[in-house]
């Protein structure tokens, strides 16, 4: 048994059997000069000295921790085939001979190895194809210098999957599958792999350092992704209670899966809209499944942070187009650009500024930059006409900007109509409340716009002065601070004082604890990430009203963030045990 660390990037319990992902290096043929030859020949070589300091680098690890000696050995074989003649030196005659690039000869050297290994018939030593690939690809990675995403074809029902890389995409077929988790070597606990994979419910573990060098097809592997653990050939013991584990989870699921196509409506019928919050067209389909009755919160710049150019008002349209029709009659609300802050992608240069949560990012940048900003609204009315849509502007800090960007939708609508081009011309127009400015004067902005959507992640960290990305002051991060539950107060009074509708779309919406906070506050409207709906639509349809007022009131008088935590938390987690137990008490130990 072996337990390494990474980063829980999706949460749940995943027993399975591991399937390693030969992650495919793509290398495009490339001829060298003859003067060229013998630099190609060194550039290689090193590489071959890089990738085994590397192999050699996890051995020393494995040695420091349990020293687990079969995984030495394989590493010590991975080792001897970076000088195994039928690669290297095959390799090196390519680039000599043929004057090829050393990533094509390596990559000519490894498929003409596979396809040896393909005609043997011995299992065992077919199998032993993938640590070739694994090498091999690892050897190509150290040459090009980056990480290359894996194929997940042909992964097994119920295996882990184990790979160098995942996409989105592979995350997505993953699931389609029926795998039961994934981790990987490299990866982000916010890359959008992570966020495919809880949006799939699959728990995924990220980061995991010596991963691919210690583990192999065939070998049973836990993914711990609460605790951001992976474990090796677990004993019995650890199996036990990771299975046990996984049951109280399985059950949970269960038991959420048999209300999906019920409403949210509490026990004295008042009905909350639960919708989904995504950034990724693959996440649509998920969240319909899961109960989404709407998208009330489309992260539009995630189309931007993938690619080097501007995405184009045709690619834009074609995007948000095939959204509404994945989404199949649903409303989903789009949220124009919110660049900037912690999200810059390549293909524009925003001044970050000293500090760059409160510089010009998000609708600022919209504003400033409005040729970027009528392209994506030309784009947005135009796919209105195919579905119905609202188009929500973030981070509004007041009146003035709201008008601003109204009179550049109104020209858009102008141009595409002079023009003869269809679109939709009544398109709900609504204001994120995320700065305190706008939570102060929620009123004044109502008055103006359609319907409202309350944005915690960010109104929280204005409104405790608290980044959100600092760990440093992450103990000041309270969604339950008696201001933000004056604020929140504030901004609901103010939306029904003019007849708006409003809605919260920050992640303070799906966190099943707060459900009663929310229902108190008279939020009928909670956009989530899509994970979340089943268990907040759990609680809600067994709350009555009176109750979550009451809970509210009484948090209302609190005067501190930790007094009203030990009320709410204590109040839930007595009320909803079965929904909010995750059986996270039962640690294990060693
Ligand atoms: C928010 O700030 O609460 C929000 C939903 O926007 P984002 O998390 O994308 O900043
Ligand atoms: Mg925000």
């Amino acid at each position: 048994m072996h337990r390494l660390t990474g980063v829980g990037a999706s949460p749940g319990i995943a027993i399975g059997v591991a399937h390693v992902l030969a992650s495919r290096v793509e290398i495009h043929e490339r001829r060298i000069a003859v003067l060229e030859v013998d630099a190609e020949i060194a550039r290689f070589e090193q590489a071959l000295r890089d990738t085994d300091e590397q192999l050699a680098r996890i051995q020393a690890q494995l040695a420091a921790t349990e020293g687990d000696d079969h995984q030495y050995r394989i590493l010590e074989a991975h080792r001897l085939m970076l000088s195994d003649v039928h690669l290297v030196e095959r390799a090196r005659r390519m680039i000599r001979d043929e004057q090829t690039a050393a990533e094509w000869a390596v990559r000519k050297a490894l498929d003409q190895i596979q396809a040896v290994f393909d005609k043997i018939e011995d299992p065992y030593f077919r199998d032993r194809k993938s640590d070739v690939a694994l090498v091999g690809e690892r050897l190509l990675r150290t040459l090009v210098g980056r990480r290359e995403h894996a194929s997940a074809e042909h992964a097994p029902k119920g295996c882990i999957a184990v790979a160098h890389e995942l996409s989105p995409a592979d995350a997505a077929q993953l699931g389609r599958a029926d795998a039961a988790g994934f981790c990987t070597e490299g990866g982000g606990r916010t890359s959008h792999t992570a966020i495919v994979a809880r949006a799939l419910g699959l728990p995924y573990v990220v980061g995991v350092e010596g991963l691919g060098h210690q583990v192999w097809s065939g070998m049973t592997v836990v993914i711990d992704g609460f605790r951001g653990e992976v474990i090796l050939d677990p004993d019995e013991e650890a199996l036990r209670r990771y299975q046990a584990r996984a049951a109280v989870h399985g059950a949970r699921s269960q038991r959420l899966a048999a209300i999906r196509d019920l409403r949210a409506q509490t026990q004295d019928g008042s009905v909350v809209h639960l919708s989904a919050n995504v950034e990724m067209l693959e996440e649509i389909p998920i969240a319909v499944d899961l109960g989404a009755e709407s998208v009330g919160l489309f992260r539009t710049e995630f189309l931007y942070l993938e690619r080097n150019e501007l995405p184009t008002e045709e690619e834009q349209y074609a995007h948000a187009v095939a959204a509404l029709h994945s989404a199949a009659g649903r409303p989903i609300t789009f949220r124009t650009l919110d660049l900037g802050g912690d999200k810059l992608p390549p293909s524009v240069r925003i001044p970050l500024g000293t500090n760059p949560a409160m510089g010009l990012r998000s609708i600022r940048y919209s504003l400033k930059r409005t040729d970027v900003f009528r392209t994506q609204l030309r784009a947005l009315y135009r796919a209105a006409a195919e579905g119905p849509t609202q188009i929500l502007l973030p981070l509004i800090s007041g009146v003035a900007e709201l008008r601003a960007a109204k009179d550049l939708c109104a020209a858009v609508r102008d141009e595409l109509r002079r023009q003869n081009v269809r679109y939709a011309e009544q398109v709900p127009l609504g204001v994120m409340v995320e700065t305190p400015s706008a939570a102060l004067i929620t009123d004044l902005l109502a008055a103006e716009c359609d319907f409202l959507s309350i944005g915690t992640n960010d109104l929280i960290q204005y409104a405790l002065a608290a980044d959100r990305e600092d760990e440093h002051v992450g103990y000041l991060y309270h969604p339950l601070h008696p201001a933000i539950l004056r604020a929140l107060r504030q901004i609901v009074v103010g939306a029904e004082r003019m007849g708006k509708p409003v809605a919260m779309c920050g992640d303070m919406a799906g966190d099943p604890m707060l459900a009663w906070v929310l229902i108190g506050l008279g939020l009928r409207n909670l956009s989530m990430a899509p994970r979340q709906i089943p268990v907040v639509k759990s609680i809600i349809r067994s709350t009555e009203i009176a109750d979550a007022e009451r809970l509210l009131a009484q948090a209302l008088t609190m005067s501190t963030e930790t007094e009203i935590e030990e009320l709410v938390y204590g109040a839930m987690n007595r009320r909803f045990a079965l929904e909010l137990n995750d059986g996270e008490d039962d640690r294990p130990t060693g």
